[in-house]
């Protein structure tokens, strides 16, 4: 059996696997992200390739069509819309399963010939705070690091991040770094006890949502204790005093450790050179994500921990094109390229570049702003491809409303029946993973390539295709003439060579000539693993600049939910729950509660629990244990309504946002529970 070099549709780690037609799949042993290793989600892909439940054709109002009907349908529906009420009562939602192809060609019709912003995906709801983090610190959207720091470091921090559930490649290397070198400390901050926590030297069980107070201790006892670099700062850094100042007004109370615990840390963070502080959706998933981003990168500034070997912040992202996506503009407030929405000059060469007729100059909605704007009429033709809103929002019952609300709505998806497909007008059949081509980068900026091993299944359409075909019976003609995959990818190396005198951090130079179809994966920038190793950072006056944050005050509700992922599912289970192997992990959606609170409520083990929030409510199973602190809940978000019926976990999240990225607030939610 022929075995083909492609990449794992799942997590942001961006695992190379060797797959076969016959469902024959492997870790690539060459692949610098995982060499050979994989997960269980990944090894499992061979079993949800399979066409069980796959949209094989175009659907219009619930009948099968064939692909001219439903493109002219969509295009027409599309093009009336603009016409009528502007181009701001359209959008697309997107997602980060989208190949870097799809998403560059989505962006380049909304923003450049569409003329709206309102183009944002499921992105919002991995990284917007780390993306707007980064931005508000190094002037880029910039990650500085690679996962050799992770096995270089002396001192890893895991800040609200289950790596060996949700990134477990990543965690599976920083074992193995930790049996080889046992002096290597690991420290896990979490309010929960996680499979993640057994690895580590020291868990912090924090109060939900009081990093910030947390890494403000920490700035404080770098400063008292003289461990601030003050040559790099003197040099490389803007606004340390200020930051100082405010990390001095955060109670540490709110983080609900005891003193020794914070000592023991501070200590340990201090005296380490090679820290890395690794973090993902605890950090970003919250109404001051933004804020809590930049409270960790502050004390990598102050003390120079970045961009050097074993050190530095590190966002690992959720899923596996959140970073392609970003790169080609993929959320509603960047342009394509790591270039300024708001930089009339960006915007010019963007549009000159393009040759289009129009560029839009505002920031459009963001993920929870979109589906508001569609419950209140402002939008008439709505466009989802590739992921499931209806399940995945916060207030999950109201962005079904607010589809239904909206007079025009298109799906491209692999799957047939979701709970999205169940709202719109017309379906359209996608190619899914190991049918299509293209690329995707990982969280440390490795661009690999995904490639074809199956044939297509039905009549599916690749994603870039269905939207050139739209874009091209929308008059956008000779714009949206790619032939292929590769045609896009050397048109997004052309911007980037065309504005590299911007100088952004995105360099694709590397690629510039190399053969599509063999391409090896490849980090950018091409001279270095690691950015910000010479203290240039990207705002105008090359430094970084610290801010200064502080931790907003906490209330403390009956019980605080907590949601998150399953070890061997993804998402809304569109593909692992087709694997019976994935589904014996854990096989129906659970809440943990600890002992005391469940005495508290009279459930027991395996009782249904009614949970109601103030958007709606869910029933769940009981599972009590102490890995839970008292007075918090936590449920896996996967379940959809169509399996579960009894409501889904996101009909209990909340439609609360940072205030900076748009991020939704997924970690903490008010609810009451009570045994079903
Ligand atoms: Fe796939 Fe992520 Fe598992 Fe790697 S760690 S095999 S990318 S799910």
């Amino acid at each position: 059996m022929t075995l083909t070099k492609t990449t794992c549709p799942y997590c942001g780690v961006g695992c190379g696997v060797l797959a076969g037609a016959d469902g024959t799949i492997k870790g690539d042993p060459d692949h610098p992200a995982n060499f050979g290793r994989l997960c269980s989600k990944g090894s499992a892909l061979g079993e949800t390739i399979d066409l069980d439940g796959r949209l094989l054709h175009p659907i219009v109002h619930g009948q099968k069509a064939n692909w001219d009907t439903a493109l002219d349908l969509v295009a027409q529906k599309f093009s009336d819309a603009i016409a009528e009420h502007g181009p701001d009562s359209v959008a697309f939602y997107a997602s980060g399963q989208l190949l870097t192809e799809d998403y560059y060609v989505a962006n380049k019709l909304m923003k450049g010939f569409i003329g709206s912003a309102n183009i944002d995906t499921n992105s919002r709801l991995c990284m917007a705070s780390s993306v707007a983090g980064h931005k508000r610190a190094f002037g880029t959207d910039t990650v500085p690091g690679c996962y050799e720091d992770l096995e270089e470091a002396d001192l890893i921090v895991l800040v609200g991040s289950n790596l060996a559930w949700c990134h477990p490649v990543l965690y599976q290397r920083i074992a193995a770094a930790k049996a080889d070198r046992p002096q290597m400390k690991i420290v896990n901050i979490d309010p929960r006890r996680t499979a993640t926590s057994e690895l580590c030297d020291l868990h912090l069980q924090i109060s939900p949502d009081s990093d910030i107070a947390l890494f403000n201790g920490l700035l404080a006892h770098l400063s008292d204790h003289r461990k601030i670099d003050v040559n790099y700062t003197e040099a490389h850094v803007n606004e340390l005093p200020e930051a100082i100042v405010a990390s001095r007004l955060t109670s540490l109370s709110a983080t609900g450790l005891t003193d020794s615990e914070l000592r023991n840390f501070f200590e340990l963070w201090a005296d380490t050179e090679k820290v890395v502080t690794v973090y993902s959706q605890g950090v970003n998933q919250s109404d001051c994500g933004t804020d809590k981003v930049n409270s960790i990168l502050n004390c990598h500034l102050a003390t120079g921990r970045i961009g050097k070997p074993g050190m530095g912040p590190f966002s690992v992202t959720g899923q596996p094109n959140a970073m392609g996506g970003r790169e080609v503009g993929g959320l509603s407030n960047m342009l394509v390229n790591h270039l300024e929405l708001g930089n009339p000059d960006h915007r010019a060469a963007v549009q000159e570049f393009w040759q289009s007729p129009t560029i839009c100059t505002a920031q459009g909605l963001k993920a929870v702003e979109l589906f508001e704007a569609c419950a209140s009429g402002q939008i008439k033709a709505l466009w989802v491809m590739s992921t499931n809103p209806a399940v995945s929002l916060p207030n999950a019952d109201g962005v079904a409303a607010a589809i239904r609300n909206v007079p025009f709505v298109v799906t491209s998806d692999i799957m047939g029946k979701t709970d999205t497909n169940d709202l719109a007008h017309v379906c359209l059949p996608a190619t899914g993973w190991g049918e299509k081509n293209g690329t995707v980068t990982n969280s440390e900026r490795r661009v690999s390539r995904q490639r074809a091993f199956l044939p297509t299944a039905g009549e599916a359409k690749p994603d870039w295709e269905i939207i050139c075909n739209v874009a091209r019976r929308m008059g956008y003609g000779s714009a949206f003439a790619f032939k292929s995959p590769a045609d896009v990818f050397a048109e997004y190396l052309a911007l980037d060579a065309a504005t590299t005198h911007f100088s952004r951090d995105l360099d694709l130079s590397q690629f510039a000539g190399l053969d599509y179809e063999t391409l090896d994966p490849a980090q950018w920038p091409r001279n270095g693993k690691r950015f910000f190793a010479d203290g240039q950072f990207y705002h105008p006056d090359g430094k970084a600049k610290m801010i200064p944050v502080v931790q907003p005050k906490l209330t403390k509700p009956r019980f605080e939910l907590n949601t998150g992922r399953n070890r061997d599912q993804w998402h809304t289970m569109t593909r692992t729950g087709k694997s019976p192997r994935l589904g014996s992990h854990l096989a129906e959606p659970y809440l943990e509660i600890h002992p005391q609170d469940a005495m508290a409520i009279n459930a027991r083990i395996g009782d249904l629990i009614r949970v109601k929030g103030e958007y709606g409510q869910s029933i769940l199973r009981a599972l009590i244990t102490p890995r839970i602190a008292p007075g918090q809940l936590f449920a896996p978000m996967h379940w959809t309504r169509q399996q579960v019926g009894a409501g889904t976990v996101n009909s209990l999240t909340e439609p609360t946002t940072d205030p900076i990225s748009g991020q939704p607030a997924l970690k903490s939610v008010s609810v009451a529970a009570e045994v079903f």
